[in-house]
């Protein structure tokens, strides 16, 4: 379904994104893949572009061709388009400044395998770009609503990296419980079904903003995968999208550089919208409380594609901010909040 066209269409409609603010992400070269991916995986996935069915090597070795990871037309250029703009967003901003890379965001992908619809890790990526343009320590946020397992795997143990990950307990990848700490790199905060708008607000300033303050990174890569809204088909959470909003407004400025990724987000409306609204407070912009008429003409274009989901509530199309999903903060919540607590400022 159409996710990051739907933030350009938006952002466009909106005035939101002159031209002198907008760069096309280059595709990245296989050998920038190879930072990370084996070479004998990336040239899978060049081919597997080209067939119709996976070979035995690509189903086995490389989960290519499965379920989760199809095989479609553009599964090599789309995602190497995904790295190639966290490679230029790394080297943008390599001075200071932000850039959001809409498009990237595939947390799960591992060196030599596709997984969870994830090709290429363009979190990962990104990062090794940050630390070639001069960023050592790094910051990296995730609050899609799945644990991010491919980030994880690939900066176990390292000093200069602090991960911080709010997902949903209980859901894939299974990985990213409490007590899995990285190697010292990691805190993951799992959190139950419909984990609303008042858990984040403690989750924020009990736990993300203070960890990250106390890192002192050279550089924050936030990850805001649009699964943890309410709408979303594919998780249980509860938030709205003002969520995701107050997430990147704490973290903004507790870094010199500082890439916004979009992620997960499976509901054509809530997805665009939670983008569109987070391009909109990077970039200085009051969100209106109803959209103009073109904006709105984007949301009302948009489907699911097939299948019986429930049509869109009005106000869906009609604007960007959800309502607030304030609720009963959890103990089970504030409990874990607090065992991560103690963890603060050892990185
Ligand atoms: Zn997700």
């Amino acid at each position: 379904m159409p996710r990051v066209s739907t933030v350009l269409d938006l952002s466009r409609a909106l005035g939101w994104l002159p031209r002198s603010r907008y760069r096309t992400s280059p595709r990245a070269l296989p050998n920038a893949l190879m930072a990370w991916h084996d070479p004998a995986y990336i040239a899978a996935l060049q081919q597997a572009e080209t067939l119709d069915a996976p070979t035995d090597t690509m189903l086995r070795q490389h989960h290519l061709g499965t379920l989760s990871n199809p095989l479609f037309p553009e599964m090599f250029r789309r995602p190497a388009t995904g790295v190639g703009g966290m490679m230029l967003a790394a080297e943008l901003v390599q001075n200071g400044g932000v850039v959001h890379v809409p498009g990237a965001g595939t947390h799960h992908g591992l060196p030599d395998r596709a997984n969870g619809f994830c090709y290429l890790n363009d979190c990962v990526l990104g990062m090794l770009a940050l630390r070639h343009f001069g960023a050592r320590r790094i910051a990296y946020v995730d609050i899609d609503a799945h644990h991010c397992d491919g980030v994880a795997a690939a900066f176990a143990g390292d000093p200069d990296i602090l991960m911080v990950s709010t997902h949903e307990e209980g859901r894939w990848p299974f990985t990213g419980a409490l007590d899995d700490d990285g190697g010292g790199a990691a805190m993951n905060l799992p959190v139950p079904r419909g984990f609303n708008d008042s858990e984040m607000r403690l989750a924020r300033e009990a736990l993300i903003v203070p960890a990250v303050a106390a890192f002192r990174p050279d550089a924050i890569v936030l990850q805001c995968g649009a699964d943890a809204v309410e709408e979303d088909p594919l998780s249980r959470m509860g938030l709205s999208n003002n969520a995701h909003i107050g997430v990147l407004r704490a973290l903004r400025h507790l870094a010199p550089r500082f890439i916004l990724t979009g992620g997960g987000g499976y509901n054509p409306w809530t997805v665009g919208r939670c983008w569109t609204a987070l391009w909109g407070t990077l970039a200085g912009r009051d969100i209106p409380d109803q959209l103009p008429v073109a904006a709105q003409a984007v949301l009302a274009e948009l489907s699911w594609g097939g299948g019986a989901r429930p049509a869109p509530q009005p106000h869906i199309l009609t604007t960007l901010r959800d309502p607030r999903r304030e609720g009963i903060i959890r103990p089970e919540v504030v409990a874990r909040i607090e065992v991560l607590r103690r963890r603060i400022g050892r990185q």
